[in-house]
């Protein structure tokens, strides 16, 4: 008995220093990420840019029931007047949206099957060589993984755009999709800067890094006729839980996905104030129902 005891602690022991090592490094480095936001009225000045885009679209991949929520995995795409394409995260392919739910489900039992609707590729269709350019929420696999399908349909001739902080700033869940964007066919363009980042070649679209869910977690701002969309990624899960600061608890944040929780609930408060302006509108990435409730309508190939 006394042995089992001891193989008990030595056994505990081992598991939490593992932990500890694993998590302490990539703990310390987001809590020292906040950078500054812009200002309402910078934010607002996207809404009067010339020659923006005229057509913003969700494109649902896949969806899987959940005890909390249906989680969603989607792009958002945005159409200029010329045709050209802004494509905001990539989701994951049949094989790769089915692996994730198979991890996610070692922690919580799915309510029910992946309904698998495509790749992104495969749900713009006809559409696909129109992407001009690309950009990530954050870098998290099953946000980025579907770049090869993209690159399979457009091929190069299309760019990525980062901030600094998602071009450089890593961590053990954000290295597996870094390499992805860096291999792609794409070109890489980082946007050097702070607070709102225009992307040439794009009126009406800017960027800002945000941090807090990943180091390199950013905001996509779009406004399109008259109303300014932000892509908030995985700032929260669930928009409810974003208009009331609902984190997402001590499990998920502190040992699942490493997340300064101070600038989350910075961003939450941030994002639910701007949402409740009758001329911005927040879009959580994993929340279809929310999106679409919102007026974002599904894509369709034209
Ligand atoms: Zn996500």
């Amino acid at each position: 008995m006394k042995w089992a005891f001891r193989i008990l602690i030595a056994t505990s022991t081992v598991l939490v220093v593992g932990l500890a090592i694993l998590l302490v490094p990539p703990h310390l480095q987001t809590r020292g990420i906040s950078p500054p936001l812009p200002t309402d009225d910078e934010l607002q000045a996207l809404l009067t840019v010339e020659d923006g885009p005229t057509q913003i679209h969700i494109v649902r991949s896949s969806q899987q029931p959940r005890p909390e929520f249906n989680l969603g995995h989607s792009a958002v795409v945005i159409e200029w007047p010329d045709g050209k394409l802004f494509v905001i995260d990539a989701a994951m392919d049949r094989e790769a949206t089915l692996e994730f739910a198979r991890t996610i489900a070692l922690v919580s039992p799915p309510k029910g099957p992946v309904q698998f609707h495509g790749t992104i590729a495969d749900r713009l269709g006809e559409a696909a060589p129109q992407i001009s350019g690309l950009g990530f929420t954050h870098l998290h696999i099953d946000h980025v993984q579907g770049i090869h399908d993209l690159c399979r349909v457009r091929g190069a001739g299309a760019s990525v755009y980062r901030t600094r902080l998602q071009a450089q700033e890593h961590n053990l869940h954000t290295r597996e999709g870094a390499a992805l964007v860096e291999e792609s066919c794409f070109e890489r363009i980082t946007l050097n800067g702070e607070g709102l980042l225009p992307v040439e070649g794009f009126p009406g679209l800017g960027v800002v890094a945000l941090a807090g869910h990943t180091p390199g977690s950013t905001l996509f701002a779009v406004a399109v006729d008259g109303k300014l969309w932000l892509m908030s990624g995985d700032i929260s899960n669930q928009k409810s839980m974003l208009l009331s600061n609902t984190g997402k608890g001590f499990f998920y944040s502190g040992l699942v996905v490493p997340e300064n929780t101070q600038r989350t609930e910075e961003l939450r408060l941030w994002l639910a104030r701007l949402d409740a302006r009758p001329d911005m509108e927040v879009i959580v990435s994993h929340d279809f129902a929310a999106a679409l409730a919102s007026g974002l309508e599904d894509f369709n190939p034209r």
